[in-house]
């Protein structure tokens, strides 16, 4: 599920506390939350020269949205968020307050694990446009990872800011009540038909040609969901979410079982929701 890059090549590529310039239009700075979770830590993305949008400023670490601050080659005048988990955006009140910049998001509150600080100064909702002379950013509601997750083309560069709709070395979690797998493949299938170059993701590096990437994505989770259909014909009977990980999973380590249960839940939801499965109680499934 997930595999980390080593340690002294992350180092090298995600340098914390220091701007990597990837594009005429784009920098990253990587928050310094490395961990099996985020990777080399959460990337946030710098859009402008003269006027600047960040997006997803990460951890309220000071060192870190110090280091946004001083890549910023002009004024920073928008905090925007992909969605509200708490490696994303909690550094928007601080360097809202440093800049005077305005913090925009989704409107929908995640059940689940959240930052329950989050205070938009306004709502972004599909297909609103954050632009000045230099750029157009288009805020594209992406649910499936979260809710409220919303991805952001670069138009001039035909570049999507990603979150966490994509992963580089990684598959994204999909953990009900905020994730929903059959919201998720839909999301994926509509980022394929806008003509995107390159996804930046906020977790790893570049991912290109796209449209490629987003199918490869597409393929595995479907794999997956047939393969957690086939495990519950075999067996016949009702099975936890967890009991199907060990019978699924065999390519991951069993330290990150619990979290493939969660994806795996996920799964049987769409499964239910499809016909093909049915829950017995809110922790059992069968096939239908
Ligand atoms: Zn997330």
């Amino acid at each position: 599920m997930l595999k980390l890059p080593r340690k002294r090549d992350i180092a090298q590529r995600f340098p914390h506390g220091q701007a990597v310039r990837l594009s005429p239009l784009l920098q990253r700075v990587t928050a310094p939350n490395n961990g099996m979770l985020t990777g080399p830590g959460t990337n946030t993305y710098l859009v402008g020269n003269n006027e600047v949008a960040v997006i997803d400023p990460g951890v309220d670490k000071t060192k870190h949205l110090d280091a946004v601050m001083q890549a910023a080659p002009g004024k920073i005048r928008w905090v925007l968020v992909t969605h509200t988990h708490p490696d994303h955006s909690p550094g928007a009140a601080t360097l809202a307050r440093e800049t005077g910049a305005q913090v925009l998001g989704h409107h929908i509150r995640l059940q689940g694990k959240r930052d329950k600080n989050f205070a938009p100064d306004a709502y972004l909702d599909d297909g609103d446009t954050v632009a000045c002379d230099e750029f157009t950013l288009r805020a594209l509601h992406t649910p499936g990872h979260a809710a409220d997750h919303l991805c952001y083309l670069l138009e001039q560069e035909n570049t999507l800011i990603a979150g966490d709709q994509v992963m580089d070395g990684a598959t994204v979690v999909i953990a009900p009540p905020d994730g929903d797998m059959a919201a998720y493949l839909e999301s994926l299938r509509r980022l394929q038909t806008l003509g995107i170059d390159t996804l930046a993701p906020a977790h790893g590096d570049l991912l290109s040609p796209a449209n490629a990437v987003l199918q490869a994505i597409i393929d595995h989770r479907l794999e997956r969901e047939a393969a957690i259909l086939q495990a519950l014909r075999d067996t016949g009977e009702a099975q936890t979410a967890l009991q199907l990980v060990k019978v699924v999973y065999t390519d991951v380590p069993s330290l990150l079982y619990p979290l493939a249960a969660r994806s795996v839940t996920a799964h049987l939801h769409k499964l239910v929701a499809d016909g093909e499965a049915v829950a017995t109680d809110d922790k059992h499934w069968q096939p239908a």
